[in-house]
């Protein structure tokens, strides 16, 4: 039985909670009981300017480690292997990273006609319009991305662009986090891409549900409600234990705003390279009206390559997961590239 805290949650909780996260791995084992200083890379290593540590390893500061106590709650205290602790600890693993593991590996910087805008498919654009988060999961693919900082100004010139291109019936708001915005920011941002009569769809791709489930107030959730266009919210959970009573009550109250629901996930070696986990995901999702969407290869970013599970071995899963799900509980097995017009989805074994 899942439990809920009580409603409603205050309108600016999550930035509290946000600005009392913890920023430092060995507070962060402290706080989980874990007394293995040798595994995580000390604060010290991020060196402010994003510059490189000895070995050429380039870390920037603002990826240090970033963690709400929200999703401390939900790991388990003195296991160095939660798979909620591994997403998010800065290990001395990130140190070790063969020639293929690249700062930009879906070569983003040149699909950029404009900061903050990437046109990679057709018919639909990704707005970035910051590069904070309420989490940082040491596998993100854009933790080494050049964010634009004026937000006005960007959407604006965006918006533009989006206006002026009539093939694009899509816009995706992505990140960082888009729901880092204010409630006003965001308003705006929907209504200016709802004043573009050629595109159909707007989308969300969002770690708050699950990071800080609290960002879901009753005002956002209205001002979503109110929209004619309502968005498709994409959110990514890649464990069952990230779903808990407060991430149930933020999800209902996205579906009871007409926002269609889905998750992505990446594929995470040492998080939930495992049938029984994933399916028990997908179970789980759609418990809280969530379907899954995509399982990601890893994409390979410089500082992740402990993350990285081989393709045989991930067709291997997704064909288990085809056996024990129904269809549409089944997320398409898909691997990004640089540079290619749609992701690549991978055959169900390959083996
Ligand atoms: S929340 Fe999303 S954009 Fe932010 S660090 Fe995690 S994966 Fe990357």
């Amino acid at each position: 039985m899942i439990r809920a805290s009580p409603l409603p949650w205050q309108s600016d909780d999550w930035r509290k909670i946000l600005k009392s996260a913890i920023r430092d791995g060995a507070e962060l084992l402290r706080r989980l009981d874990i007394e293995r200083d040798d595994i995580f890379v000390p604060d010290d290593i991020f060196v402010p300017d994003g510059s490189f540590v000895p070995d050429g390893t380039r870390v920037p500061r603002e990826f240090s480690v970033l963690v709400p106590r929200t999703l401390l709650q939900r790991m388990e205290h003195g296991n160095p292997d939660d798979p909620l602790l591994r997403q998010v600890l800065s290990t001395t693993d990130e140190l070790v990273n063969p020639p293929e593991f690249v700062l930009d590996p879906l070569s983003e910087r040149t699909q950029s006609p404009l900061p903050g805008l990437l046109h990679k498919y057709h018919g639909r654009v990704l707005l970035t319009l910051t590069g904070a988060c309420p989490v940082h999961c040491r596998y993100c693919f854009r933790r080494h991305f050049s964010y634009p900082t004026h937000v006005d100004e960007v959407r604006r010139q965006a918006l533009e662009y989006v206006a002026r291109d009539e093939s694009i019936s899509e816009v995706i708001l992505s990140g960082g986090d888009p729901l880092m915005l204010s409630d006003a920011q965001l308003a705006a941002v929907l209504e200016g891409i709802a004043r573009i009569d050629h595109v159909r769809r707007v989308r969300i791709h969002t770690r708050f549900p699950i990071a800080i489930p609290q960002r879901v107030t009753k005002e956002l959730a209205a001002m979503l409600a109110r929209r004619e266009q309502k968005p498709v919210v994409v959110i990514h959970a890649n464990h069952p234990n990230e779903l808990d009573g407060d991430v149930a009550l933020a999800l209902d109250a996205l579906h009871r705003a007409g926002c269609q629901l889905l998750n992505q996930s990446v594929l995470l070696a040492g998080v939930n390279e495992d049938p029984d986990v994933l399916v028990e995901l997908s179970e789980r999702l759609f418990d809280l009206h969530v379907l899954p969407y995509y399982l990601h290869l890893l994409d390979r970013v410089h500082g992740a390559a402990h993350f990285d599970v081989p393709e045989s071995r991930a067709s291997q899963i997704h064909a288990e997961l085809k056996r024990r799900l129904p269809g549409y509980l089944v997320p398409r097995l898909v691997r990004e590239s640089p540079g290619g017009d749609a992701k690549t989805e991978l055959p169900a074994s390959l083996v």
